[in-house]
């Protein structure tokens, strides 16, 4: 159904070859290869990159509250029960992104062939 379709096979957390095969074995941790394919999936590394982009988009999303919520004309009690709902629903919000972002990554890495290369001398 997805065969080719990186993006959309990694929003589901499946091979980007097949989009069938379960990418994770556990969470955040990529099997060794695909079960319905047998797509290779030690090919290719992430790295820091989905943390990078989840990072920052849950920066961007969150800080003005973060910022907001300590200087509004509220009770201390509020403030400080909306910054833990704040930090938990940031919490909350990295934790379920960061599967999805690096099964996109890591789907988009195969499919344009971007895995860490070995160096071979002569070329
Ligand atoms: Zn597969």
């Amino acid at each position: 159904m997805a065969q080719g379709e990186p993006v959309s096979s990694g929003l589901r957390g499946r091979c980007g070859t097949c989009g069938e095969g379960r990418l994770f074995g556990r969470y955040l941790t990529f099997k060794d290869s695909c079960d319905h394919c047998g797509q290779d999936f030690t090919i290719a590394d992430t790295a820091d990159g989905p943390a990078f982009f989840v990072g920052f988009f849950i920066l961007i999303v969150f800080a003005p509250f973060m910022f907001l919520l300590p200087i509004a004309d509220v009770s201390m009690t509020l403030k400080v029960v909306g910054l833990a709902v704040t930090m938990a629903l940031a919490i909350g919000a990295t934790l379920w992104l960061l599967p999805i972002a690096k099964g996109i990554f890591f789907n988009l890495q195969i499919h344009h062939n971007s895995g860490q290369r070995e160096h071979r001398s002569g070329e």
